[in-house]
């Protein structure tokens, strides 16, 4: 690929903006192409009668990751986006009344582990430790490193093993600590990267340990004023933003991809292609021409998929002034409703919450004097469970709001002025994803690191693969570390 200095990313999420800037700013005329009216993805915004909603992602981690993405194009994040703290990082909520807040303030942590068990105390200290060490074995050695082959991951297996990878988050937790609301406060954070806690390997315990060295985050005007930085940033250096432009295929010629297709006719040739859609659409319909697309398609349906997620945008007439920015709302039961999320075929009667209060931040989000939220519950994926989300939306939406209302936001129906709610039919048909899938393939050790979608096709020579679904997985800083294993990749090609 010496002389080929084109490439086409489809789809803008984080990771496919992330890997465009990259190829743009090491000299490769980059296009990005997205099939809806505004780049994001799952982190797109919904505006309403002066409320903004950030769709998806709302706690930014790791704000070293973007910082380099802005530094690799010469440029500083401060240009473009102002970052503002987030303090307590969460308040953790259970229906006894009692809370825990999350913050990065080790003598505000003691005393509340203490509180509620004063031998938890040492268990935390000893579990932060082991936080530490996962987080530097998985996150700043093998986040951004492409696993192509089984070689490599031979290679971390010593590692792995020294730091019982084998285990779930909740079974590490539960030995450095007893008490049952502690285990659930430091063991719910893979929930939202699509791991079970009771399932995924706790090498996810490093999502403690990088919040405590990073912080929480949100961007002044939220998360899409994050992602209008970085469209922002790759136009400046040249990059090629084509919106309402659905890729129909991925065409080749022989085992190579030739460009992209889109479903207006045009066609956009290319010496490298990369995807950012979900990991099945760009096999099973984007490829569908090719015998590769085929088998991979096929093998990737066998896989295990991340749970859904039920999105409750609402806008209320005034601000909530007892609400933390970020609340974690637990219902009565922790293993039993995990269970149902990730293997259930209905939906459980209780639920868990995510409810978000952007305004506790920044109160431009929403009109003066009122608040703009959203509130998410895991639910099945539409494999599990195939239920009726034009029917059951609404009903579970009222259900959600009553609940709010009853432990959490006090007159809030009275108080509504807009709501809208994304289901899992929203995933599989706005964002394409498999099962309607809120994060791919479940993370999993058997479908982690070289076990997931690979960064660069085996068969396709110039075909690559970026975001959720490849490695190292979903979540923010997740996709942005695939995208400079993607890009790593693709530069290597074109220097060689
Ligand atoms: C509600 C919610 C809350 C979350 N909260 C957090 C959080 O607080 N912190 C965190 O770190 N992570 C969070 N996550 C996870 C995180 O948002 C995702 O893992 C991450 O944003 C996924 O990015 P991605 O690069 O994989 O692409 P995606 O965001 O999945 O984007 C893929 C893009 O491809 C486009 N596309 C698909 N098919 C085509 C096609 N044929 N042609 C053209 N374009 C196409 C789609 O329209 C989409 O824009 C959350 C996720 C959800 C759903």
């Amino acid at each position: 690929m010496n002389e080929t200095k084109t490439a086409v990313v489809v789809g803008a999420g984080f990771g496919g903006l992330a890997l465009a800037i990259r190829l743009q700013a090491s000299g490769v005329q980059t296009t990005l192409v997205e099939k809806r009216d505004k780049p994001g993805g799952r982190a797109y915004v919904y505006e309403d009668q002066g409320f903004v909603f950030d769709a998806g992602p709302t706690v930014i981690t790791d704000p070293s990751a973007l910082e380099e993405l802005f530094a690799c194009a010469g440029r500083k994040m401060a240009d473009y986006v102002e970052m503002l703290p987030v303090t307590p990082f969460y308040r953790l909520c259970w229906e006894d009344g009692s809370f825990f807040d999350y913050a990065n303030d080790q003598e505000a942590l003691d005393r509340q582990i203490h509180a509620r068990n004063p031998a938890d105390v040492e268990g935390y200290r000893r579990f932060l430790a082991y936080s530490k060490d996962v987080f530097e074995e998985g996150y700043l050695k093998l986040g951004a490193v492409p696993f192509l082959s089984f070689r490599s991951m031979i290679q971390a297996g010593p590692q792995l093993a020294r730091l019982q990878a084998w285990r779930s988050v909740y079974n590490v937790v539960s030995r450095f600590i007893a008490d049952e609301h502690l285990r659930q406060a430091f063991s719910f954070h893979s929930l939202l990267v699509g791991g079970n806690p009771f399932a995924t390997s706790s090498i996810y315990t490093l999502i403690h340990a990088l919040e405590r060295r990073w912080g929480v985050w949100f961007p002044r005007g939220g998360t899409g004023a994050l992602v209008n930085g970085l469209v922002r940033l790759f136009e400046d250096i040249g990059g090629r933003v084509l919106l309402n432009a659905p890729v129909a295929r991925i065409e080749t010629q022989g085992a190579r991809a030739s460009g992209v297709r889109l479903e207006d006719g045009r066609f956009l040739a290319a010496d490298a292609v990369a995807s950012n859609a979900d990991v099945v659409h760009t096999y099973a319909a984007l490829l569908d021409q090719h015998a590769r697309g085929k088998a991979q398609a096929d093998a990737l349906r066998r896989k295990r998929f991340s749970n859904s997620l039920f999105v409750l945008y609402f806008g209320l007439d005034r601000h909530h002034a007892q609400l933390r920015h970020h609340t974690v709302c637990f219902g009565p039961r922790y293993r039993g409703l995990i269970d149902d999320i990730f293997g259930g075929s209905t939906l459980a009667d209780d639920f868990s919450l995510y409810l978000h209060a952007p305004c506790v931040t920044d109160r431009s989000l929403a009109p003066p004097g009122c608040g703009s939220h959203y509130v998410l519950a895991p639910v099945p994926h539409l494999g599990n469970a195939p239920i009726d989300w034009a029917v059951e939306g609404p009903r579970y939406r009222d259900r959600i709001f009553d609940y709010l209302e009853r432990h959490y936001m006090p007159g809030l129906r009275s108080q509504l002025v807009t709501s809208r709610i994304f289901t899992p039919n929203d995933f599989r048909d706005e964002l394409n994803a498999h099962l309607g899938s809120a994060f791919s393939l479940e993370p999993i050790l058997t479908q982690s690191a070289w076990f997931r979608p690979h960064n660069r096709d085996a068969e396709l020579a110039n075909l690559y693969l970026v975001g959720a679904g490849t490695h190292p997985g979903a979540g923010v800083p997740g996709v942005i570390g695939s995208a400079k294993a993607t890009a790593g990749l693709m530069l290597e090609e074109v220097s060689a």
